[in-house]
């Protein structure tokens, strides 16, 4: 069997072909446009898809080494996701799978990032708990099948990835700042600055706090020293991640106990950071647990998992029809 599938959620234009289970390629074209503005500007995105688009699968598909009159089924992200930049990708596989009269396949791109996770070996048993940190979202869920997932925990506010991204524009860093903030706490002091760790009831997160406690701290440092963030880059960069991913970790260990589950997955663009991954592997040696972390090439955004997703989906015959839209804040 021989799949399709397009990524188009964001900012990432990507296709990917599968073929019995197995991922033949993943091409990825990342939108620079943003860059100069600080965020993911909708409108220029859902342009960008449209330029990128038809050149990424025409790569996805030469690349594959199979016909089209060969594929099975074309997959896409139904959501959650930027509605226009959805769109693009929706209206495409539509148009493609039609004219090609084969099937087509909704994922959900939060699923997706979970089932990146069966890419590769070795591979989680169920049930397992995933902590998913992307961008968008920040979500603990039980992971009881490959298509059979409940969240158990998420954010109030901000999603962590976009706390690393906000306090990285607060120290002028270009976006997305994450991997930059992950880059200067390398050589940093992760105690050398105290942030406030939020401890809200239950298996929730909130990332709201922080991004204020640094606005703050800064413009009281910046005060007597206008120099205070060159000179003091590496320690702010350490300390903001080590309160990041010990707010994670505290709700994921309170997770695991409470679900009594010791098979422990991370996914998601903040999945890279090295800190957490450091983090966790100290959590997993003092818990038992035993971890499982993407490749770094499948924890941002690309559509090998969402072709994984559609390899799933296909085994149990979950097609969508033709009048399938896109949803913007699609749940499991
Ligand atoms: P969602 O999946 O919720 O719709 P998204 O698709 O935009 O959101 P991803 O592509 O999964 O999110 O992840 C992007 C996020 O990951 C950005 O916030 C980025 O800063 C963050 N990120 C990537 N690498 C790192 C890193 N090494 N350290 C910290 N954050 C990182
Ligand atoms: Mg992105
Ligand atoms: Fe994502």
């Amino acid at each position: 069997v021989n799949i399709l599938a397009i990524e188009s959620s964001c900012d990432e234009t990507s296709a990917a072909v599968i073929s019995d289970g197995k991922i033949l390629n993943n091409i990825i074209a990342t939108q620079s446009v943003h860059e100069k503005y600080g965020g993911v500007v909708p409108e220029l995105a859902s342009r960008a898809h449209q330029q990128h688009l038809i050149p990424v699968v025409a790569e996805a598909m030469n690349d594959s080494g199979i016909l089209k009159k060969d594929l099975h089924a074309v997959a896409f992200t139904k959501g959650p996701g930027l509605m226009g930049s959805l769109m693009v990708g929706v209206s495409f596989a539509k148009s493609f799978a039609y004219a090609l009269g084969i099937p087509l396949i909704e994922v959900n791109h939060m699923q997706a990032h979970i089932l990146a996770h069966f890419i590769d070996s070795p591979q989680p048993k169920f049930p397992f708990v995933c902590l998913t940190v992307s961008g968008g979202h920040t979500q603990l869920v039980l992971v009881k099948d490959y298509l059979d997932m409940e969240i158990i925990g998420e954010t109030t506010d901000d999603a962590v990835g976009e706390a690393f991204d906000k306090t990285a524009k607060l120290l002028g860093l270009p976006y997305p700042g994450g991997p930059l903030i992950d880059k200067y706490a390398k050589e940093g002091n992760p105690n050398a600055y105290e942030f406030p760790i939020s401890d809200i009831p239950g298996l929730n997160f909130s990332f709201s706090g922080i991004k204020t406690a640094v606005l703050y701290f800064l413009r009281d440092q910046i005060k007597d020293n206008p120099g205070f963030i060159t000179e003091n880059l590496a320690d702010i960069c350490a300390s903001i991640q080590h309160t990041l991913v010990k707010t994670l970790l505290q709700k994921l260990k309170k997770a695991a106990q409470m679900h009594n589950v010791k098979e422990i997955a991370i996914a998601g663009g903040v999945s890279a950071n090295s800190g957490l991954r450091e983090a966790l592997k100290m959590m997993a040696d003092k818990q038992g647990w035993k971890i499982y972390i993407p490749k770094f090439e499948y924890c941002t955004d690309n559509a090998a998992m969402i072709a994984m997703a559609a390899h799933f989906k296909y085994q149990k015959g979950e097609f969508s029809g033709l009048d399938v839209v896109p949803e913007a804040r699609m749940k499991f």
